[in-house]
């Protein structure tokens, strides 16, 4: 591209708003466009759902209700007659045909966190004796990495620090298992699940996968790659509200064999026999550790009722079109060379967001958010937005990057090195 002084008014004039008409026509066309009434929503171009979703409408009237009627009439009663017993695992299977899964093989509860131990244990004693050492995705989201080094450490294991292209070269036969995140939560880089997955079972180790920045966004199809175990959350695209409980998936095949870290008494076969002896129970629900937290969890049952007729595929689809236009939008109204993308720009290998790489980027989205425009910021240079097909428009994409050219326009870039007051 050339420089801004392509522009005849100078080259500190805005560039024309060229991509405004086109948003426009994008919106009219767009057929998950009326599901944006589905969540509460203002003026405000809201592009943070990959850290925190919308608010669906659904839920604070059932809220509400379990609240007054189900805790404040029923009380006790609710935990069988309202069907509060059973909500992990009803829950799991209204989010598996998001992720690929059959019923039966997703449990909803505790945090991404908890479930990322649980996986990373029981994926360990699966793998059994010979193993030394299990492969982390070199890019990780801290947690993740944080959870499987203490895993390794509790069973003697190494950890080794991998990057995910390179997991089908690393692994070995002493390799129990690696986790990867499915989409990088800096970059939006896409990981090939299936590619991986494959190579990690060539090599007789386990594949364990987190969905936090895929599942809701784009399609997963756990059963259909043969992964291992998956964790993942549920307040970025699943919209479940600040800490709703995260999921935790196994595959079919090795349910008789999940030993869980946590045998807690809602994972046993029969919770109400108080056995001092633990038996696990039968299937997903051996999942399970102590008593769910019911409001965030029923709360998320009612924020997925937005998915209600919607398939994933047409979100994905939905969501790189957003993406590709956003990155038209910034291209045309940012000045020449302040911001570069650091998500691939193959289709393959991006997930639901883009991620620009700026200089000042703390101050760029302090800026953005001061004007009404909401993503987030990554230490050190990354400026993040992610695009929610559910309720993001392509006028949200346009009006953010022509922000995004305002602000830019407005901060101009300190020098790399330069220290003191900017005046
Ligand atoms: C958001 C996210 C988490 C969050 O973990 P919590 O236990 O829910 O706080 C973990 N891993 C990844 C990859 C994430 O993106």
């Amino acid at each position: 591209m050339s420089d801004a002084a392509e522009n005849p008014l100078g080259p500190d004039a805005p560039p024309a708003r060229e991509h405004a008409g086109r948003a426009e026509q994008l919106d009219v066309a767009d057929p998950l466009g009326a599901l944006r009434d589905r969540f509460v929503l203002d003026d405000t171009v809201y592009l943070d759902g990959n850290s925190l979703g919308a608010l669906p409408r659904a839920v604070p009237d059932r809220v509400a209700d379990v609240i007054a009627r189900e805790w404040g009439e029923l009380r006790i009663r609710s935990w069988s007659e309202s069907g509060w017993w059973t909500a992990p695992e009803r829950i799991g299977d209204k989010i598996a045909p998001l992720i690929g899964a059959a019923p039966g093989r997703v449990v909803v509860g505790d945090s991404t966190s908890v479930n990322l131990f649980k996986a990373v244990v029981a994926g360990i004693r699966m793998a059994g004796k010979g193993c030394t050492e299990i492969l982390v995705d070199a890019t990780t989201f801290p947690t993740d990495g944080y959870i499987a080094r203490s895993a390794a450490r509790m069973t003697g294991l190494a950890v080794r620090p991998v990057e995910p292209a390179r997991i089908g070269d690393e692994v070995t036969e002493r390799t129990a298992l690696a986790l990867v995140n499915h989409v990088d939560y800096r970059t939006g880089r896409l990981n090939d699940l299936p590619g991986i997955t494959a190579a990690l079972h060539s090599a007789g180790a386990l594949a364990v996968w987190d969905l936090c920045h895929s599942a809701g966004a784009l399609p997963v199809g756990l059963d259909a790659h043969g992964v291992d175990l998956a964790v993942g959350c549920t307040y970025k695209y699943l919209n479940g509200g600040p800490g709703s409980p995260a999921y935790l998936y196994v595959r079919e095949s090795l349910q008789e064999r999940f030993d869980s870290p946590l045998p807690g008494w809602n994972s046993h076969a029969e919770p109400f026999g108080m056995d001092p002896d633990y038996a696990p129970a039968d299937g997903i629900v051996r999942g399970r550790v102590g008593t769910p937290d019911i409001l965030s969890l029923l709360a998320l049952e009612a924020a997925l009722v937005a998915w209600d007729g919607v398939t994933i595929e047409d979100v994905r689809a939905k969501s790189l079109a957003l993406t590709d236009f956003f990155l038209d939008c910034v291209a045309a109204y940012a000045p020449q060379g302040r911001v570069r993308s650091v998500t691939p720009a193959e289709h393959q290998r991006r997930g639901s967001q883009v991620s620009l790489a700026c200089a000042d980027a703390g101050e760029v989205m302090a800026g953005l958010i001061r004007r009404g425009v909401v993503g987030d910021f990554r230490h050190p240079d990354v400026l993040r937005f992610g695009f929610t097909p559910l309720y993001t428009s392509f006028a949200d994409a346009e009006q953010a990057a022509w922000v995004l050219g305002e602000v830019l326009r407005a901060q101009p870039e300190v020098e790399a090195g330069a220290t003191g007051g900017r005046g």
